[in-house]
């Protein structure tokens, strides 16, 4: 019984993270499902299973910047494929990331204040991963002060990685940074 609810409720986490193509937002990090992206006459592009980040959402063309550069040739200069309307406008993709701030201690997405410090980086060995971040920002929700780069995952950084890193780096070592 309880198995069965907790399969039900998978079931519509699973479903709520599926979007269609014209819904998506940018800054959405998205998979695709098996699907080939027809680019001329004859050449389509396997992007089955592919990432990539929207960098544009407007109706009439929905862009993707591919994470993987295999195809970077074909897609020339930017790497990225585009979605026009009527064509594939409903094909339902994984929203693998929202976007934006995610706390990784709470999950929140307020963001507070922005920290950016002055220190130069220190260079050569230090133990203190902390050093190194000039770019914080203050969850709204339980005001833990996060490295910037997590915060937002930058450099694809998946959400469960962020937090991985959040957790063995930098959770003991958050403070306000005062400069
Ligand atoms: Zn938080």
């Amino acid at each position: 019984m309880i198995g069965q609810m907790m399969m039900m409720i998978v079931g519509n986490i699973k479903e709520m993270r599926q979007k269609i193509i014209k819904n998506l937002k940018k800054e959405e990090r998205i998979k695709f499902p098996k699907f080939s992206f027809k680019v001329y006459e004859n050449e389509s592009l396997d992007l089955t299973g592919m990432t990539g980040t929207v960098i544009d959402d407007e109706q009439s063309n929905i862009t993707i910047e591919l994470d993987d550069e295999k195809y970077k040739e074909t897609l020339y200069p930017n790497n990225c494929v585009g979605f026009s309307p009527p064509e594939h406008e409903n094909l339902l993709v994984e929203v693998i990331d929202p976007g934006g701030f995610i706390c990784p201690e709470c999950g929140s997405k307020e963001s507070g204040e922005e920290i950016c410090m002055s220190k130069e980086p220190l260079s050569g060995k230090n133990k203190n991963p902390w050093a190194s971040v000039l770019q914080q920002v203050e969850c709204n929700d339980c005001k833990k002060i996060i490295p910037y780069h997590l915060a937002k995952r930058l450099d694809n950084l998946s959400i469960e990685k962020a937090k991985e890193e959040w957790v063995k780096l930098y959770r003991k070592g958050s403070k306000k940074q005062k400069f």
